[in-house]
């Protein structure tokens, strides 16, 4: 069977990550990136999770807790627009993620949205390695997610071939807009 977004999404992570490596979860919500990276990183690398609701940094911290994933990840309660502000000047960072839209089974007004996650994908691609891998799963289906996934679609058809690899994956027979993913990978 095909792998569906976020599965793949795991799968094109897991064949650039090494445990000595810098990665970043976008959007940490209940965790599941997080634990996945700080899976694919321990024992020596290092997983930097971003969420600006409480809620997601307390679940996630109990589910690394309890996996004894905790060490070598640091959760920050801040917008993954200032990444810059956790990162050193030239900090390399092998892999990131982002899951758009809103926390599963909350609020669903509170949502990325296009000018922040912009944002933290500028910083991501200075501090991006060669061979690095940007993983971005994009829900449409809320209020406002079809503007973010334009952003999207524009950002990455406007990043240079010589530099870039950039894949689109998605199924286009099923209903109720399952989620696209994009990868955007460093030359
Ligand atoms: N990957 C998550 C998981 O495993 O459960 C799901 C993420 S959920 C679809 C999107 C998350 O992004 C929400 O928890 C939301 O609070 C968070 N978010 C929204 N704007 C953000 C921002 N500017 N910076 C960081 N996180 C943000």
């Amino acid at each position: 069977m095909l792998q569906n977004a976020l599965q793949f999404s795991h799968t094109l992570l897991k064949e650039v990550i090494t445990d000595y490596d810098h990665v970043v979860d976008a959007t940490m919500g209940n965790g599941n990136d997080t634990l996945f990276l700080a899976e694919a990183v321990k024992p020596n690398g290092q997983v930097y999770a971003f969420d600006i609701q409480e809620q997601a940094l307390l679940k996630t911290k109990q589910r690394l807790v309890e996996q004894g994933l905790a060490e070598q990840t640091k959760l920050i309660w801040d917008g993954h627009e200032h990444l810059a502000n956790y990162l050193t000047e030239n900090e390399p960072i092998k892999a990131a993620i982002f899951n758009l839209g809103y926390l599963p089974k909350s609020d669903k007004t509170i949502i990325t949205l296009p000018t922040t996650t912009k944002q933290a994908l500028d910083i991501l691609l200075y501090h991006l390695t060669r061979k690095g891998r940007i993983l971005i799963v994009s829900y449409y289906g809320h209020t406002g997610g079809e503007e973010e996934l334009d952003m999207i679609n524009k950002y990455c058809q406007k990043l240079p071939q010589e530099q870039y690899n950039i894949l689109r994956y998605q199924f286009i027979n099923q209903k109720n807009q399952p989620p696209i993913l994009f990868c955007i990978e460093k030359k």
